[in-house]
């Protein structure tokens, strides 16, 4: 029986994590759960899955979900410290980090402190602060098996072999709903085309993340930090079937690529179960329904956070968490529709070009370059805004 903290619950990963420890009672239990603000979700989840803890952004909500399952034995928790206690739950046997975006640093890091294996789904984490957070998993011996699918399909191309005799790693990308798009579309494209993903169904950030391929930028910094490889050795081609997931390229010229339905259900349980692989109720893959797949290479024009995502990884130090911050912020921003879809990655060019860089030694040093990106970022959006 493996005992497991979900943080970020409610959301897509946190849902279809939950699917799969309900189809397997025997092997998974749940001890702690925490959401965001969807409470009623929350409660359904306690009464389904009965933690023993919940942790919730704040005591209003913390009060408003006690309401809503008076008859459960739950300790209800709330704030950060709430998270922190969750993370490091000292029965847990494997976090389940899934958390979007910046906030899902000090919780998962919480977790590693605790010695507590971690199955990460929030890149945020590695992107903010990947020097930090390998080195205290590495200090502690506690392992982090990726979630975000390119990355578990190189885990699961890497088993066996040596890591020395890899060559590079390539990530594939869909290239997502504005793939065949102009220039022009792309730069005026709405939230509702952005949000319509050809492929996978996920939340809001990765989605806009992946229309912008600032996604395959944050992975691309992910995979640099989970399997220690140097940028230059980490390449992206475009795949719009989403079948391959990644691949590892060896020094014999061969290439070892994962390939399955575009269900994050596979990478999840891999986490979960590693080393053994779960039974599950997918469709199963037929190439020859499927016919032909194409890869080509991505495009800098059209979309330039990948390329600014690697100038950020190369430069180091803060660089990435501002980058992380700016595009956090410009995300919020265009789904507000207060900037346009193009100005995205301007936003995040201006902040980084305001940044004065400097290296990451504790986990304050993150947390404060990721406030000054947000608030010069904010302050550049609004800027926009009132420009238009
Ligand atoms: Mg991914």
């Amino acid at each position: 029986m493996k005992n497991l903290v979900l943080l970020g619950s409610t959301g897509s990963i946190g849902v279809s994590t939950l699917e799969i420890v309900a189809a397997y009672p025997e092997r998974f239990r749940v001890l702690a759960l925490t959401g965001n603000y969807n409470v009623d979700a929350l409660a359904q989840q306690v009464r389904r899955f009965s933690p023993r803890l919940v942790a919730v952004p704040d005591a209003a909500r913390a009060q408003v979900l006690r309401e809503l399952v008076p008859d459960r034995n739950v300790e209800v928790l709330s704030g950060l410290q709430g998270l922190r206690a969750c993370a490091a739950l000292a029965e847990a046997d494997l976090v389940v980090s899934a958390i979007t975006g910046f906030a899902g640093l000090e919780p998962t890091l919480a977790a590693i402190e605790a010695g507590h294996d971690v199955a990460l789904a929030n890149k945020e984490t590695l992107v903010a602060a990947g020097a930090l957070v390998t080195s205290r998993a590495r200090a502690l011996g506690v392992r982090i098996y990726p979630v975000d699918s390119e990355h578990s399909a190189i885990f699961q191309a890497l088993q066996g072999q040596r890591e020395a005799q890899v060559r590079r790693l390539i990530l594939t990308a869909s290239g997502g709903p504005f793939y065949q798009s102009s220039p022009e579309e792309i730069e005026r494209a709405t939230p509702e085309a952005a949000l319509n993903h050809p492929r996978w169904r996920m939340g809001k950030k990765v989605t806009i993340d992946s229309a912008t391929m600032m996604n395959k930028g944050l992975e691309v910094i992910e995979a640099h930090w989970l399997f220690d490889m140097p940028e230059e050795k980490i390449a992206v081609q475009i795949h719009p079937q989403s079948v391959v997931h990644s691949m590892v390229e060896y020094v014999d010229g061969a290439l070892i690529a994962q390939m399955g339905v575009p269900d994050m259900k596979i990478p999840i349980a891999y986490a979960l179960a590693f080393p053994e692989r779960l039974a599950l109720d997918l469709p199963p893959l037929d190439l020859c329904t499927l016919g032909s797949l194409t890869f080509a290479a991505p495009d800098d024009r059209r979309f330039p956070c990948l390329s600014i995502a690697r100038e950020a990884l190369r430069q180091g130090g803060t660089v990435p968490a501002v980058m992380n911050a700016a595009n956090e912020v410009a995300v919020a921003c265009f789904l507000n529709k207060t900037i346009q879809f193009g100005q995205i990655a301007e936003v995040i060019r201006a902040t980084l070009e305001q940044h004065s860089p400097s290296a990451v030694t504790d986990l304050e040093t993150v947390i404060e370059a990721d406030r000054k990106g947000r608030q010069t970022a904010r302050r550049i959006a609004a800027a926009k805004e009132n420009a238009q």
